[in-house]
């Protein structure tokens, strides 16, 4: 068995493997390194209606819980919602760690809704959702850190950056930076679960060591935000939309369903240059919000159908985003749907940009970010096509034309910028003893779907003398 285990990223998937090998009896040193602050001390100024002041790590994505923003809500959603996740680790392997990642979330019986596809033709998996409001995610926060805080085996080092990984014979060489020091670790297993913040160190690393991976399939995507009223009814229905359709050779897809009584917020993760937006229900009744979100994505391929390479995404989508925005550069950009239609940047009051509680929110045309005009056809025609069925769902009488009129578009969503890596069942790389997890793996996201892949590493760790 590992005498010692070094996890590279406090956010979920490396939380539960801590916890899981805690759980299991390892007594060897577990060293955590976070390039983010603890979870108490991750305050982000646009969340509070400021301006973003390009914080490094930014700290909506770093910092312990990791993409799980201290004060959000939690959207657990349970397989198949994840479905590559299950191939690499099996069916019944997977059901095992998703009854323990839920047993992490809480010691209360979670509460459920499974989407019906009775309900609308649009609804394809009937897989279980559970919502968890912003008090008790603060509560799981609060409590993981002190179960790990509490282990005399267990060092979490905070505001210190992983920046290289390197093998000699069986023990890896770890250099991480704390303040301006730099500093080196050894370890004899390695867990890399660096999420959304360290897409590009992930990228590195895989580079520089040989990890065998295959290249992202990134997709490109919107989020359309209206007033709550429209999607009041769908989100009693199916707390998380999510749906596929098909228009001009191209797959859209629906994510990140934020709607409800209360409506949705939108998060701002700054990526190192450019800022990517993301939703978030909202259960904490203290900030409510008028207005509801949901994005739809689309995989970004060239006429042949074949996945643009990251550089190409980079000079060609990442670089003109960082441009659009010409107050702010690199930050989100708004614009109607209207104008998205046509491609027309949209004169929006300043008292408008207001509404949606951002000062760094510019005009620009967001639809020239779409490498073709057939699939800007398609964004626009699946979102009619889904704000019709939506109207049927809510019972809206109005004019097709007077709900659209009310949508504005926000971007940019960028999904799955991670490589594909090759993983065993037990998350462990071609590299032994170096294991992946979470977004990282570029197989699967999600908070359920993160755990449950920390937990499979620490089960790998723990193999022998499981
Ligand atoms: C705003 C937002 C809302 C979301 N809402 C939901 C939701 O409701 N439901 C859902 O299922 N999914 C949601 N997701 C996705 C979900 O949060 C992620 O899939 C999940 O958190 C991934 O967990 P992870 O452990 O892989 O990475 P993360 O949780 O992102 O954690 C990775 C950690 O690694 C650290 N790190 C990175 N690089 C380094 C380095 N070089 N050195 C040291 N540390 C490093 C980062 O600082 C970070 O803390 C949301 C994502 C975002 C951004």
């Amino acid at each position: 068995m590992a005498e010692n285990a070094l996890i590279i990223g406090a956010g979920i998937s490396g939380i539960s493997c801590a916890i899981t090998l805690i759980n299991k009896g390892f007594v060897g040193q577990i060293t955590i390194i976070e390039q983010g602050a603890s979870h108490k001390a991750r305050l982000c100024s646009v969340d509070s209606m400021g301006i973003c002041t390009n914080c490094s790590p930014c700290k909506t994505i770093s910092g312990f819980g990791g993409s799980v923003h201290y004060g959000d809500t939690v959207k657990l959603s349970c397989f198949p919602s994840g479905k590559r996740l299950i191939n690499t680790l099996g069916g019944s392997r997977s059901e095992e760690f998703q009854s323990l990642a839920l047993s992490y979330f809480s010691d209360d019986v979670l509460k459920f809704i499974t989407p019906s596809k009775e309900n609308s033709l649009f609804i394809e998996k009937e897989y279980p959702i559970s919502i968890l409001h912003s008090k008790k995610a603060k509560g799981i926060l609060d409590e993981w850190c002190l179960k790990l805080s509490n282990k005399p085996n267990v060092k979490v080092l905070f505001n210190c950056e992983v920046t290289n990984i390197e093998k000699q014979n069986n023990t890896f060489s770890v250099s991480y930076k704390e303040k301006r020091e730099h500093k080196e670790i050894y370890a004899d297993t390695v867990v890399l679960c660096m999420g959304r913040a360290g897409f590009r160190k992930m990228k590195q690393f895989a580079r520089e060591i040989n990890i065998v991976s295959k290249p992202p399939q990134v997709s490109i995507g919107f989020r359309f935000m209206m007033p709550n009223y429209i999607l009041q009814e769908v989100c009693n229905i199916h707390p998380d939309f999510k749906t596929s359709l098909n228009h001009n050779g191209y797959k859209y897809k629906t994510f990140c369903f934020s709607a409800g009584d209360i409506g949705g917020r939108i998060k701002h993760a700054n990526h190192g240059g450019f800022m990517l937006i993301d939703g978030h229900s909202i259960t904490d009744d203290e900030t409510p919000s008028p207005l509801s979100n949901f994005a739809i994505l689309s995989q970004l391929r060239d006429s042949s159908g074949n996945f643009y390479d990251y550089d190409w995404i980079e000079n060609n989508v990442i670089l003109p985003y960082i441009e659009l925005n010409t107050t702010h550069k690199g930050k989100p950009v708004l614009q109607s749907y209207n104008d998205f239609k046509v491609g027309k940047v949209t004169k929006l009051s300043n008292e408008h940009l207001a509404k949606f509680n951002s000062q760094i929110y510019g005009v620009g045309n967001l639809a020239s970010l779409i490498p073709s005009k057939e699939q800007h056809i398609g964004f626009c025609n699946s979102l009619e096509e889904l704000i019709t069925e939506f109207c049927r769902i809510s019972e809206i009488k109005e004019p097709l034309s007077n709900v659209l009129a009310q949508i504005s578009v926000l971007g940019l969503e960028l999904e799955s910028l991670w490589d594909e890596i090759e993983l065993s069942q037990d998350m462990e790389t071609n590299i032994p003893s170096l294991f992946v997890t979470g977004d990282s793996t570029g197989i699967a996201q999600g908070i359920l779907q993160a755990s449950v892949g920390g937990i499979a590493a620490a089960y790998g760790i723990l193999k022998d003398s499981l």
